[in-house]
């Protein structure tokens, strides 16, 4: 709710002006039990720092992570335990996440070891039945992260972070790395195990057609803030000009579709534009763009759009 987070850069010079990077610029969204959300934007729009900050990863500098109604930060050292086990995050390098000195049975009895949870007997039986649950076995137990494919890693990854039995989870770009043909079994992994555990999903990508593929609301990030949210079928006819130029971007067979092409690139986070933040690239920029802030208008129930367009 309402969260912000940014950072205050050093002078450069004693003389010269102190700056500040807007990374996460007023964003407010719900996650509803047992879905996936997707938050999608170009890299520098905020989107994993949003999901750092649902986590506690990181503090915001304003605006709260409610939980179930309650404000996280204001959580005891025993209700912030009991939140650590509940929510986990899955980062894009598989490589940067797993400790290439550990072998998988190690990174799989760590948290369990964390949150002391059953005996060694208890936990034995735990990391196998998750190891069976990511599509590996037993004989994986004894190696090292080096010893494994890219889509095997993350099958690790995606192991250690359930070994919990969270009820959350924020995918960062989940299955970048990966192949296209490795992707897709990641990603149908994801949804077999999120039907399993009932899990929840916010997962943050660049890609759209993952996301549209995966997701069942989408927010789409530009300099820090959600320019629009819907279902998938509403982001079908997408309504902003930067998702209608995002979407575009995508190659389809068609065509007759009439493309908005983006040009220029994102502006940094350090100097946000005036007025609406996407009006320097924007192909319906109008006078007024420049200077005022556009309102969040709500299409309908679910669909909400930040541009003068539909003032
Ligand atoms: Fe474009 Fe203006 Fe809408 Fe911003 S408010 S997206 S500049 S038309
Ligand atoms: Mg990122």
């Amino acid at each position: 709710k309402n969260l912000y987070k940014y950072y205050h850069m050093p002078r450069k010079k004693f003389f010269s002006k102190e700056t500040s990077i807007k990374a996460v610029n007023g964003v407010s969204f719900t996650l509803r039990k047992g879905e996936t959300f997707g938050l999608v934007g170009e890299s520098g729009s905020g989107k994993s720092t949003t999901g750092e900050i649902i986590v506690q990863l990181i503090k915001q500098t304003s605006g709260q992570v409610l939980y179930k109604g309650k404000d996280v930060s204001k959580f005891n050292a025993l209700q912030l335990k009991v939140w650590r086990r509940k929510v986990q995050i899955v980062f894009q390098d598989p490589y940067a996440s797993l400790n290439p000195k550990k072998t998988v049975q190690w990174i799989l009895r760590e948290p369990l070891i964390i949150h002391k949870i059953g005996n060694r007997r208890e936990q034995d039986k735990r990391i196998i039945d998750m190891l069976h649950d990511v599509g590996l076995d037993e004989s994986f137990l004894k190696r090292y992260p080096h010893e494994l494919s890219g889509g095997q890693r993350q099958r690790v990854v995606i192991a250690a972070a359930l070994i919990l039995h969270p009820e959350f989870v924020v995918i960062d770009e989940g299955v970048s790395a990966l192949d296209v043909s490795v992707q897709a079994q990641i990603l149908n992994l994801l949804k077999a195990l999120q039907k399993k555990y009932r899990l929840t999903y916010l997962f943050i990508s660049h890609d759209l057609n993952v996301v549209q593929y995966f997701c069942d609301r989408i927010a789409v990030m530009y300099l820090g803030e959600i320019v629009e949210m819907g279902t998938v079928s509403d982001l079908d006819e997408p309504k902003h000009p930067y998702t209608k130029a995002l979407f575009s971007s995508i190659p389809t067979r068609d065509v007759n579709t009439s493309e908005t092409v983006l040009s220029g690139e994102v502006p940094s986070a350090s100097a946000i534009p005036e007025g609406c933040p996407f009006h320097t690239r924007c192909p319906f920029v109008q006078e007024r763009c420049k200077h005022e802030k556009p309102v969040k208008h709500e299409l309908t129930t679910e669909h909400t759009v930040r541009c003068h367009l539909y003032d």
